[in-house]
């Protein structure tokens, strides 16, 4: 398992799958946040009061400019890192939590560039 420092994932093969280059890589300490998964408003609303709970130290980026409707930006997605040392506990602790979910099993997996494996 690998890191890609550019782009804050986790990689398993040569080059990553985001920036499609070998260069950034490198092996992951616990400190380095990783990308968990990539959301759209609605998931993220039900994510992020989990990891609150969990006191999971993570961060949140919005992602694109979203479409502003009433002042409200409902349309963004949203991507979540935590950091390595706690990225395992924090996969196990949602996937077990939305195992029927199907959108957010995805982000998981894809986040993890598991959907190839
Ligand atoms: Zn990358």
């Amino acid at each position: 398992m690998l890191y890609c420092e550019r782009c804050k994932r986790l990689v398993r093969g040569e080059t990553c799958p985001a920036c499609k280059k070998a260069r950034f890589l490198r092996a992951p300490e616990a400190g380095d946040p990783v990308l968990l998964c990539t959301l759209r408003y609605a998931m993220a609303a039900m994510v992020e009061p989990l990891l609150e709970e969990e006191a999971v130290p993570y961060s949140k980026v919005a992602l694109g400019a979203g479409a502003l409707l009433g002042g409200s930006t409902i349309l963004e997605n949203y991507s979540f890192y935590v950091p390595y040392g706690a990225y395992e506990g924090t996969v196990e602790m949602l996937g077990g939590i939305f195992a029927q979910d199907e959108e957010i099993c995805r982000a998981l997996r894809e986040a993890a560039d598991e959907t190839n494996a």
